[in-house]
């Protein structure tokens, strides 16, 4: 009975982060829009037609509707429910990595990592979408930071402050030289992101960005989908790098170090 019970707790937890990714969702839609993202129920974007709660279900609803409108039978965007998935699976990856906390839920360790977690996504949705990085979400990574002061205490402050610079500067000074090279929005991600991984996390998550922004590239370039004059919102990439950096950048740095 007992692993009964402990799966049903797992399937809820699941359905807790999905939930909370659903919200990030209308974040995402909304705000490039200039909409109000707490004001205004769901609606179809299609039709109009003001969704149920039995239509507002994470993951679980899109299946059911066979993934179109009830009212005018248009597709429901795959993307959506892809977004409540990868809630679902952040925050049991968070569960698992800083441990459930009171009622069994999730430590404060774990609710800043999953909170981290979606301010990135959103970040880097809208930036694909439209090249811009809002500083709002470079201001929440700075709150998670002075929230997390003492629940990361390994990242002392002196760590952090230098964090703040150690890759935003030169980021700054690059794009003083090359025109264009970053975008200020991808300079205040990373220096607000340096205040809550710290100096080794900051470097470890940049590293992992110009890899993975590197590796698009080539491919891009070499399909004939970019060409060496376009430019590209390299936000995702860092926020790939970021996310790996708060679950092992100090892990990844220490090692990187000893090879030296
Ligand atoms: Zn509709």
């Amino acid at each position: 009975m007992l692993w009964l019970l402990e799966g049903i707790v797992w399937i809820l937890r699941f359905f807790i982060g999905a939930s909370v990714f659903s919200f990030f969702n209308v974040v995402i839609c909304r705000l490039p829009k200039g909409e109000s993202v707490i004001k205004g129920r769901s609606h179809c974007p299609g039709c109009g037609r003001l969704l149920t709660a039995w239509e507002m279900i994470p993951c679980i609803s899109y299946f059911a509707l066979r993934g179109r409108c009830r009212g005018c039978k248009e597709k429901i965007k795959a993307r959506y429910v892809w977004m409540e998935a990868l809630g679902g699976i952040f925050f049991l990856a968070c569960i698992l990595r800083f441990g459930p906390g009171p009622l069994g839920l999730i430590s404060l360790p774990g609710l800043a990592a999953f909170l981290y977690l979606g301010i990135l996504v959103m970040a880097a949705w809208i930036d694909w979408d439209t090249r811009i990085i809002y500083d709002r979400f470079s201001v929440g990574i700075v709150l998670l930071g002075i929230f997390s002061l003492k629940l990361f205490s390994e990242h002392t402050l002196p760590q952090r402050l230098l964090g703040c610079v150690l890759v935003a500067i030169p980021m700054l000074l690059l794009s003083l030289v090359i025109e264009g090279a970053f975008g200020g929005g991808d300079m205040k991600l990373m220096a607000s992101s340096g205040f809550l991984l710290g100096a080794k996390g900051v470097a470890v998550a940049m590293f992992i960005g110009l890899m993975a922004g590197g590796i698009y590239c080539g491919i891009m370039l070499k399909r004939g989908k970019l060409t060496r004059k376009d430019a590209f919102a390299f936000g995702p990439f860092l926020a790939v790098g970021l996310g790996i950096a708060f679950f092992w950048g100090d892990a990844l740095a220490d090692w990187y170090l000893s090879l030296l």
